[in-house]
């Protein structure tokens, strides 16, 4: 192979790593869906990856080998139970996290006077209480324990139930999806040009042409293109998150030092933008109405019927925290759906019976049809089934 040759094979291997995208678990991840993927309505597909890499606590979503390299969205579910009693590091299964840490110790409020973000974690006292989706999730969430501790114990239940329901707040969410509609176009625009000048490189480098060649052509498209997507990748970083001062700086060396990364820029600016949002609330803002309705039917199996074990440990005051928070988050997201015209009963009719014979019965969490009287259902680690009436 010749050294050409070489070069062209190793940039189109970085190119495709590139087209991979580690995610924190308990990530809901929104990417666009072919070239409508840039924040148009209904442009976007939510997925749920769970846990795929355990020793790294992360997930790898793809996010796409060829342009228009539009945005990937992280979107965070509650990472922790809480209510007027404390803190629990413990959280039900829902869509993208299993259940968290096995025999969770509650914090009360008194020991969370002082609570840090460490990077997607939120820690206190040394402790671990949450992994969070990104550091805008984690600063968001340190800011709001150390507020209810902060607050007087009777004032605290309420605190939490604001809390739980700003994050469906939707005047917020599409402000912020304005915000990155805005900026990112121009962005797609140098960011994509960047692509198909590299990609003429590695073209060009596989066929006969020798580096000496082609560089001073190369040159004079790559240096406006690159320059370009390095001062627009760091002014609508700087826009969408003017606090994230160390992290646009990180971005703005990582594009400058490689342009394959840059290539990229568009989803290193957008991924966070959505902090603070309730996936399902993103969800409906972003995707088709059938791919928000099953979404939210999901999320509403999963919060009348969570996968088993669906209790965080045999002690109590754990359990009563874990049940309270719980409630919170169904009140929460069936008062949602009513606002948006959705009667949450109907969402979780029985599934179609599609002729079976009797007796049938179905999970009423993954919905999945048995024919069976009666039993359990394995993939849901033994939801109760429900027969037909
Ligand atoms: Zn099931």
């Amino acid at each position: 192979m010749k050294e050409t040759e070489t070069l062209a094979l190793i940039l189109g291997v970085i190119h495709v790593w590139e087209s991979f995208v580690v995610v924190k678990n308990g990530s809901v991840v929104l990417r666009g869906a072919g070239v409508r993927g840039s924040l148009a309505r209904g442009g976007m597909a939510p997925d749920a990856p769970g846990e795929m890499l355990p020793a790294l606590r992360a997930s790898v979503v793809y996010a796409s080998v060829l342009p228009p390299f539009g945005p990937v969205l992280a979107l965070q579910p509650w990472p922790l139970s809480m209510s007027a009693e404390g803190v629990l590091p413990w959280i039900a299964p829902g869509p993208g996290r299993a259940a968290a840490a096995a025999r969770p110790v509650l914090i009360p409020w008194d020991a969370l006077r002082a609570v840090d973000a460490q990077g997607p974690l939120v820690v206190a006292g040394g402790r671990e209480v949450a992994l969070c989706v990104s550091e805008a999730e984690s600063a968001l969430l340190a800011d709001l324990l150390e507020r209810i501790a902060a607050a007087a114990p009777e004032a605290r239940a309420d605190a939490i139930r604001d809390a739980v329901r700003a994050r469906y707040g939707r005047a917020a969410a599409e402000s912020r999806i304005d915000a990155v509609r805005r900026r990112l176009p121009a962005l797609l625009v140098a960011t994509n040009a960047l692509f198909v000048v590299l990609a003429a490189l590695v073209l060009a480098l596989a066929g006969v042409h020798a580096l000496r060649d082609v560089w001073p052509w190369f040159l004079a498209a790559f240096l406006p293109a690159h320059v370009t997507t390095v001062v627009l990748a760091r002014r609508a970083h700087a826009t969408l998150h003017p606090r994230a001062v160390s992290e646009r700086r990180k971005l703005t060396w990582i594009s400058a030092l490689a342009p394959l990364t840059a290539v990229r820029a568009a989803q290193a600016v957008a991924r966070d933008a959505l902090a603070g949002t309730e996936p399902s609330a993103a969800v409906r803002v972003l995707c088709d109405e059938e791919a928000a309705r099953r979404f939210a039917q999901r999320t509403l199996a999963d919060l009348r019927t969570p996968a088993m074990p669906s209790e965080p440990s045999d002690d109590a005051a754990a359990r009563r925290v874990a049940a309270w928070f719980h409630a919170e988050l169904r009140a929460a997201h069936e008062e949602w759906l009513r606002a948006e015209g959705t009667d949450p009963d109907a969402l979780l009719a029985p599934p179609e019976r599609r002729g079976r014979a009797s007796p049938a019965t179905y999970c009423p969490r993954c919905r999945a049809v048995y024919e069976l009287a009666s039993g359990t259902c394995r993939d849901c680690g033994g939801v109760p089934l429900v027969a037909f009436a």
